[in-house]
């Protein structure tokens, strides 16, 4: 019998693995999908230019010390965001202007004085520790900022933070998730930013999966059972006995859980968890939140003078970036597809979803349809609600109130299974630095578990 099953090899449970291992433990990592990396996913470029990285993809050196030791353990290269030249809001059909990076929008005096009240106030909660209150958990962010004051427009533009960082609408996220989200990843902006203070500030050279790729290999890949969906898990009390749907069996005195808390109720976990843990995570939800990434043979937009950043009110790309890699001859900017206009786009097929992103992004930088815009050399989508092993991203979003009232329950073991993931990483929530965060920390709840009960005799 192994000491360890984990389930999933994203970057929370080949961290949990890698951890419980180097601890002494046995290990056996049980992964659905035929990869490892779960929502970090590099696709490399038909043209050879590099990957694409149609999930996880920015980092930083100073402030994620997790990813950052695993970049230099494994001399991974990264790049740093460019964020030199103009940048593009999109108010509306009509109205689109041009800014330096880094400035607040040009709205008027008055609402630029809302916007920065409401920005200031959320930063100033996001400094706070411990949960927020139920009272503001069970107010939807949108609610809670227009009972603050905000002006339409900033209730506009807060809804765009929703959408860019969780791919929900502020309507559909209680205002303490999204508080203690900006306490457990330093505040909304450093969340928000994409220099050097930021969680967007370098990129990989050869594609953020280098790294679960790596940390598979210390791991073993004979210890590591990919194309194995795990179909129910049985907590005997003395040990567990996970069965995957392709008939295997696992036998572990422990089980770590890695899949995302919104996909728990199909697993057939017996016993069934606790009421109250079932009642928080048959309820989570997961965002709409989908890349488009347009390759090109040159970075067109740079030579007008534009560091390919935009922002739109009005979708279906509500953020892009220029995501290229300069040594590796890859020019792409990376489309976010999110929130509403993200559901309704990834609906269309897909010849659509290209069409419309191509046009968004002509009108944008205003240029016609002669341009390089139409000529990309590939173009990627990557519409996460759709892969049956993700259902969605960014991280599961507990339901209004349920965040503090579930609070003592939420992410606890439960008999001889024990829950990672992003979502319950107490730093950088959402992020591959707290899917790490988080596996280091379910391993060590185990490995405290094992040594304190003697191995059972099967
Ligand atoms: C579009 C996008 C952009 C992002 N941008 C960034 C970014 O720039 N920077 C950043 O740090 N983070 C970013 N993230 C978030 C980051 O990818 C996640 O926080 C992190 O990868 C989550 O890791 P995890 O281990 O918690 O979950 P997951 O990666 O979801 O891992 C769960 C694993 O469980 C497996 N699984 C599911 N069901 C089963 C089953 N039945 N049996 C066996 N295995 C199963 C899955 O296949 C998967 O491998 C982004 C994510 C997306 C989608």
């Amino acid at each position: 019998m192994l000491d360890v099953v984990v389930i999933g090899a994203g970057f929370s449970g080949l961290e949990a693995a890698y951890s419980a291992q180097q601890a002494g433990l046995s290990v056996a990592v049980v992964e659905a999908r035929d990869r490892v990396g779960g929502k970090i996913w590099s696709a490399p470029l038909a043209s050879g230019r590099g990957y694409a990285d149609l999930g996880g993809a920015w980092i930083n050196d100073s402030l994620q010390p997790r990813v950052w030791a695993y970049v230099q353990k494994f001399g991974l290269g990264v790049v740093k965001q460019r964020l030199e030249g103009r940048a593009v809001m999109q108010e509306s059909q009509e109205k689109r202007f041009e800014f330096p990076f880094g400035v607040t929008p040009d709205f008027s005096p008055e609402e630029k004085k809302n916007l920065e009240y409401i920005r200031d106030h959320i930063q100033a909660e996001s400094l706070k520790t411990g949960l927020p209150s139920a009272q503001v958990d069970n107010v939807s962010l949108d609610q809670y900022v227009r009972d603050l004051g905000a002006l339409p427009k900033t209730a506009q533009m807060v809804n765009l933070w929703a959408r860019v960082m969780h791919g929900l609408e502020s309507t559909e996220e209680s205002a303490a998730w999204f508080i203690d989200y900006c306490r457990r990843n330093k505040g909304l902006l450093a969340i928000r930013a994409d220099d050097s203070t930021g969680g967007q500030h370098l990129r990989f050279q050869d594609g953020a999966q280098s790294i679960a790729t790596e940390i598979a290999k210390l791991i073993g890949a004979g210890n590591i059972h990919l194309a194995s969906p795990v179909a129910s898990i049985n907590d005997y009390g003395s040990h567990v006995g996970v069965i995957t749907r392709t008939g295997k069996t696992f036998l572990a005195r422990k089980c770590i859980l890695s899949v995302p808390s919104t996909m728990y109720k199909e697993l057939n976990i017996t016993p069934a968890l606790p009421q109250a843990v079932q009642e928080v995570t048959n309820n989570t939800i997961l965002g709409d939140y989908n890349k488009a990434i347009v390759c090109y043979d040159k970075p067109w937009w740079r030579e007008q003078g534009f560091n390919g950043y935009f922002a739109s009110y009005l979708g279906p790309v509500i953020l892009a970036r220029d995501t290229s890699v300069d040594e590796r001859k890859h020019y792409s900017l990376t489309c976010f597809v999110n929130g509403l206009p993200g559901r309704q786009w990834s609906k269309l097929p897909p010849h659509e979803r290209r069409a419309v992103v191509l046009k968004q992004v002509a009108q944008i930088f205003k240029t016609d349809t002669k341009s390089e815009v139409f000529r990309p050399i590939e173009v990627f989508d990557q519409i996460w609600q759709h892969e049956e092993f993700s259902r969605g991203a960014l991280a599961p979003v507990t339901a209004l109130g349920h965040l503090t009232k579930y609070a003592s329950v939420y992410g606890r073991p439960v008999g001889n299974v024990h829950f990672v993931g992003t979502e319950y990483s107490p730093e950088w929530k959402g992020y591959m630095e707290g899917a790490l965060c988080s596996g280091e920390l379910g391993a060590r709840q185990v490995v405290e578990a094992i040594q304190r009960v003697p191995a059972a005799k099967l």
